[in-house]
């Protein structure tokens, strides 16, 4: 199987991922909007006594959070530097239902398809060569009737100057090159690669971010950054 996998874009996280749990580093943004999309998730797909897989974990910001009140979380990355990260706060943080594989989300479908209630894959498919491959491959490894959570960032002019000009160049909150404004996906897209995927689209939020008071809140505008939530059927 050939991987799904852009290097480039696993170095970028792999460079920084000493800082991924520093609230005040490059990973802010992903510090801040954990709770909202936590207790989103969390509200829609009750965690508790569930198992769950986070796709594209990264340092384990949602993973981790999701492992305190589900039953059981695999976070998978392909990035290895970031999972060491996780794996290490989740040691130092005494978070034992939790644990780490450097894979892709083909591969462990190919595995373990139908293991979780509940699969999570945000802010990932923005980063991946072909993001339908990702989200079939979250539609596998769903059982009937379980959940599945996106998020990403819209493609159109608005979205270029808030994620990219705005949030890497004005404001700062990101690297430079954190993201490449082609590979951004419209929510009409990836509603169409869930449909294929067996998935239905239950519900969808965006997210928006306040300069000035420099808080993120969910909102009905999905212009920039946002959330799908998708049922596999029973
Ligand atoms: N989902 C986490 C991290 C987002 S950062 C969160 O929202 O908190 C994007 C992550 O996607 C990085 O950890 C990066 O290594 C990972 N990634 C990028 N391409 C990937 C791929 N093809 N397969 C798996 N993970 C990938």
């Amino acid at each position: 199987m050939t991987v799904n996998v852009d290097a480039q874009e696993l170095a970028k996280f792999s460079d920084l991922a000493h800082r991924w749990w520093d609230p005040e580093s490059e990973f802010r943004p992903l510090h801040q909007i954990n709770p909202l999309r936590l207790d989103w998730i969390d509200g829609l797909a009750p965690l508790r006594g569930k198992a769950v897989l986070d796709v594209g974990c990264g340092g384990g910001i949602l993973a981790e959070s999701m492992a305190l009140r589900a039953r059981h979380v695999t976070g998978i990355d392909l990035a290895a530097k970031p999972l060491g990260v996780a794996r290490l706060h989740a040691l130092e943080a005494g978070v034992e239902n939790l644990d780490y594989r450097e894979i892709a989300a083909e591969a462990i479908a190919a595995e373990r398809p139908g293991a979780f209630d509940v699969v999570t894959c945000m802010e990932m498919l923005e980063h991946v060569p072909d993001p339908s491959s990702v989200v079939r491959a979250c539609s596998e490894l769903v059982a009937p009737g379980g959940w599945v959570f996106f998020s990403t960032l819209n493609r159109n002019p608005k979205s270029f100057l808030f994620a990219i000009v705005g949030a890497e160049y004005v404001l700062r909150l990101l690297p430079r090159g954190t993201h490449e404004y082609e590979r951004f996906i419209r929510p009409s897209e990836l509603a169409r690669w869930c449909r294929d995927a067996g998935l239905e689209i239950a519900a969808t939020r965006g997210m928006e971010y306040n300069p000035f008071t420099r808080r993120y809140g969910l909102s009905g505008n999905t212009s920039v950054n946002y959330l799908v939530a998708c049922r596999k059927a029973a």
